[in-house]
């Protein structure tokens, strides 16, 4: 069986359900095989307000807010010894909330959503192979529900397959795991928690520990919290050969963070623990001809700032307007893949850089807000210290820099990381400084280092514009 269509997406994701949604919207042909069958458990449940204006423009927005979801006003930060709420909903900020959710539930109505706006979606189909001739992507081998091989032709591929990464890190091999961040992640579900009395509501708590990790608590509206520990793979393995099992290092480990046992008295855990090693990774391009890498296929960012979700959602609708222009003959397809490279590593580059600079746990929290004014590219006049941290944060430093022109690479990647490489956990961590920060964004802005000419235009539907 061999079919043909305009766009093929791999892996029904939120990458990948967003940019199913906005292509089939936009009358292009798209087919989505996502391997598993939805409802399918995930992890990645607290999602930043950037989340609200992407739902507008993809038409999700009502079904999401009624579901029922735990409304997110904020976050609450227990960090190297200081306490510190985020509110969301702070007067003139455009979204003042987003969700906690149930990612299994959150994944199965976006895919529903691309479905019912006319994506092909098919589940239980997994994409086994791509074919690149002469270098372009034009063929997938996957395998259908009832266990046959089948092929599919197409002029543009979305791989959105999550970590799993099957163009880029499996058949190009072009994804490199980085040395910072090499996290090692074990939650668990509890039933019978309490809320932070100081935080705002339905808030994120993100705890600091002593010596190194950290910890969430996330309000899920099925009645449980999910509570993580994140800690280097070092600490963890030595702490689990001396304390047994990996249920010892997590026990202990909330055992140790006071505000944690508080919202924890009297409560039940509920389920197994599961573990994940959230290694930071990158690909050595997010596109190539014929394809775009989108969501944790791309790249992946230490979870300590709840961005995972941000980027999935933001590339799936960068690579959605790249492939719907060029299929148009609006741009160049070589233009468009650079405005998706610069963009989207410029997004990935921000938060890496305050992620590092979160590690720096006991800078402060005036520190990390000064850290983000540096990275933000608006007019900075007036801008307070933690508005420059929120709008980062909620990604929508992210939504604003996509519609600007023109745009230049932040850094590259590799400079980025080799600047990151030193331990960023406790006193010994240095990471990047000020003045590292001031270096990407003196870069000189001219026009062969503008992203192709394009940006980004929401009106009357996501596509690319050249600037005129
Ligand atoms: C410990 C931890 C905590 C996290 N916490 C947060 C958080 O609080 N907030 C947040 O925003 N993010 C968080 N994240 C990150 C978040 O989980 C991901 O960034 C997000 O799910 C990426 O979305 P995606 O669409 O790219 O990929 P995914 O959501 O992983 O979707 C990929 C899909 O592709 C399918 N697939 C895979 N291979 C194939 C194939 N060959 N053919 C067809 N389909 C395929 C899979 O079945 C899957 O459904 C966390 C991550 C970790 C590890």
């Amino acid at each position: 069986m061999r079919e043909r269509t305009q766009v093929l997406i791999a892996g029904g994701g939120p990458a990948g359900a967003t940019a199913a949604t906005l292509l089939a919207q936009q009358g292009i042909d798209v087919v989505l095989l996502e391997r598993e069958r939805f409802p399918r458990y995930h992890i990645g449940e607290s999602l930043l307000p950037s989340l609200l204006p992407v739902l507008d423009i993809i038409g999700a927005r009502e079904v999401v807010e009624h579901h029922g979801f735990v409304r997110k006003t904020g976050a609450f930060y227990g960090w190297g010894g200081q306490e510190w709420a985020l509110r969301f909903d702070d007067p003139g900020r455009p979204a003042t909330h987003s969700f906690q959710v149930v990612r299994s539930q959150f994944d199965h109505l976006l895919l529903q959503h691309a479905r019912h706006q006319g994506a092909d979606v098919r589940e239980e189909s997994q994409v086994r192979h791509i074919a690149l001739p002469e270098g372009r992507a034009t063929t997938a081998w996957w395998r259908t529900r009832e266990g046959r091989d089948a092929e599919i032709d197409f002029t543009h591929l979305i791989d959105a397959t999550g970590r799993a990464g099957m163009l880029g890190a499996r058949q190009l091999r072009t994804r490199r795991v980085h040395d910072v961040f090499r996290n090692v992640a074990a939650w668990g579900y509890w039933r019978g928690a309490a809320a932070l009395p100081e935080a705002p509501e339905g808030a994120i708590g993100v705890f600091s520990l002593p010596d190194h990790g950290w910890l969430w608590a996330i309000p899920l509206h099925d009645g449980t919290l999910s509570v993580g520990l994140v800690t280097d793979k070092r600490s963890f393995h030595q702490a689990k050969d001396e304390q047994g099992s990996i249920d010892a290092v997590y026990h202990d480990a909330l055992a140790r963070c006071p505000l944690l046992t508080g919202m924890l008295q009297g409560a039940q855990q509920a389920s197994a623990l599961k573990v994940e090693s959230d290694y930071s990774y990158t690909s050595d391009a997010f596109c190539g001809p014929g394809y775009y890498l989108a969501g944790d296929a791309a790249c992946f960012l230490d979870p300590l700032l709840s961005t995972g979700v941000h980027l999935a959602m933001y590339s799936g609708l960068l690579s959605a307007a790249a492939i719907a222009a060029v299929l148009r003959g609006e741009v160049d397809e070589a233009d468009a893949r650079r405005f998706y490279q610069t963009t989207y590593q410029n997004a990935y580059a921000r938060l890496l850089v305050l992620v590092s600079a979160f590690y720096r746990i006991h800078d402060g929290r005036d520190a990390y807000f000064r850290q983000a004014q540096a990275l933000t590219r608006r007019d900075q006049q007036g801008l307070r210290l933690h508005e420059a941290f929120l709008n980062i944060i909620t990604g929508e430093e992210d939504l604003h820099d996509a519609q600007q022109d023109p745009l230049t690479p932040l850094s590259p990647l590799d400079s980025l990381y080799e600047k990151l490489r030193t331990p960023l956990t406790g006193h010994r961590a240095q990471g990047l400084g000020g003045h590292g920060t001031s270096q990407m964004l003196s870069l000189p802005t001219t026009p062969d280092q503008a992203a192709a000419g394009l940006y980004l235009s929401l009106n009357p539907y996501p596509t690319l514009r050249p600037i005129p």
